[in-house]
């Protein structure tokens, strides 16, 4: 077998959206998981709806998403010489001819079909007339009149399409310029692509394809047309269903590795499997379990694997993607022990790097930032002692050890018939500002011993020692 390549098209008219993104996805691990090539051709012919911008976000948001090209991107603008040859080639060669109707012309054919009780359609009026070039004249493919096209598909399996419903459609335009499903023919056939993964919406063009494939001599390369994703209405996915747009999601405080993982299970899937790193991915797919029904876009799972990998990737790798969200925080943040430890203490219960850049702002403040109503509940004068015996046992641990901790939180609770929680609220509270927090004493063992002391005396010379009577 020969070295699989693959490829992603995309037409350069907005952002990556997530539909474009799992094509791209399902291309690249294909690519991958067969040690083949990725080639990233952008699509912009179109000249009035193609922008240099879209080009960067959609660049940008694969690279966030970690899918790196092997060949390009190319651009179809630049490849209007391989187009032409192509076309003259097929003229050439008897498969496609000059038409030098005009499009009342083609109309009228068209209304004459229509009562017929046929398709709407160009009738072949220059098929045989051999004519030269016109001012005006567009290239048509010469279309078999009878038989069927399959298109032999690995997801979809053959799907007949009558050759008497297809036109002799135009392959070139009057001003030269090469017609959509010609310019990715011959781009699929000279970039050496074996393999077209692409949405269904796709399928209509396929047959036209196989035709120009035919009349060039080429071998057909191996397709497979997935189910468009939907919203949750069952609707084709679309703005209203919410963010559409990788870059979005990036902005949300998704992981890419999440967001992958997210993306295959849209219409691939290996037993039950729900989470997959990307290795896993690279090892496992393959175009057999490319499914058959669509998939429905859903927030909540998508979230859910986020916690996951977040729970699961290195607190040095998430440091690299939180630091940027901290320094817009203004937080001067550096991937090292200190912030590693931080990240760590919150993984279980981040959702989002998002909540995470917000949770973990407590560990930088140099001055502790009080939630006033929490300050009041928990900073009594009853709690300075067992803060201070806190603050001073801290102190004198040498190893400074989750054990060692918890034996100087036992001996203030021994001390001063506190219970446990009595004694730790405060803490907390002294050293976030705030009644949630990680774990205490993970808390405490990344934030160190001398910032610890530090909040807690801090914390006590805020508290009104005025007497009272309130119970603690
Ligand atoms: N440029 C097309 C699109 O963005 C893709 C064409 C193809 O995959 O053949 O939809």
């Amino acid at each position: 077998m020969d070295q699989i390549i693959t490829r992603f098209p995309p037409s350069p008219s907005g952002y990556l959206h997530i539909g474009g993104a799992r094509t791209a996805l399902f291309n690249w691990l294909y690519a991958r998981a067969n040690k083949g090539k990725f080639v990233l051709r952008i699509e912009d012919t179109d000249k009035a709806r193609s922008t240099k911008e879209s080009v960067a976000a959609i660049l940008e948001s694969l690279e966030w998403l970690g899918i790196d090209w092997d060949d390009g991107p190319y651009f179809q603008s630049e490849r209007a010489d391989t187009h032409r040859k192509h076309i003259e080639q097929l003229i050439e060669q008897g498969h496609a001819y000059y038409c030098n109707c005009t499009s009342e012309e083609v109309d009228t054919m068209r209304e004459q079909a229509k009562a017929a009780g046929k398709k709407p359609m160009y009738n072949g009026k220059c098929r045989e007339l051999d004519l030269p070039k016109g001012e005006n004249s567009v290239v048509r493919l010469k279309t078999p009149f009878t038989g069927v096209t399959i298109v032999d598909d690995v997801v979809k399996g053959s799907t007949a399409f009558q050759n008497s419903e297809i036109d002799d459609f135009i392959i070139q335009r009057s001003d030269g310029s090469a017609m959509y499903n010609l310019a990715v023919v011959v781009d699929d056939i000279t970039m050496g692509i074996n393999t077209v993964i692409r949405g269904d919406d796709h399928l209509i063009n396929t047959p036209k394809q196989i035709m120009i494939y035919n009349a060039l001599g080429v071998n057909l390369p191996v397709f497979g047309h997935v189910p468009m994703v939907l919203g949750a209405d069952k609707s084709r996915l679309s703005k209203r269903h919410g963010a559409m747009s990788v870059s979005e999601y990036k902005n949300m405080g998704y992981l890419p590795d999440a967001m992958i993982n997210y993306l295959v299970r849209l219409g691939w899937s290996h037993g039950d499997q729900e989470f997959f790193t990307r290795g896993d991915l690279i090892e496992k797919f393959s175009l057999k379990s490319l499914g058959k029904s669509a998939s429905m876009f859903d927030l909540v799972k998508l979230s859910s694997l986020n916690s996951k990998h977040i729970q699961k990737t290195s607190p040095g790798l998430l440091a690299d993607q939180l630091i940027p969200l901290l320094k817009k925080n203004g937080i001067d943040a550096e991937n090292d022990q200190f912030t590693q430890a931080a990240i760590a203490t919150l993984q279980p219960r981040s959702k989002t790097l998002i909540e995470m850049s917000e949770s973990i702002a407590f560990y930088y403040k140099d001055i502790v930032e009080f939630d006033e109503k929490v300050k009041l509940k928990n900073l009594k004068p009853a709690s300075i002692e067992p803060m201070i015996k806190v603050a001073d046992y801290i102190e004198q641990i040498d190893d400074f050890t989750q054990e060692n901790l918890e034996t100087a939180f036992k001996k203030v609770m021994d001390e001063t018939q506190l219970k446990f929680g009595k004694i730790a609220q405060p803490v907390r509270v002294a050293l976030t500002g705030t009644n949630v927090s990680p774990g205490i004493f993970e808390m405490i063992l990344a934030l160190g011993k001398d910032k610890t002391v530090t909040r807690i005396r801090k914390a006590i010379d805020q508290i009104d020692s005025s007497p009272q009577t309130e119970e603690l």
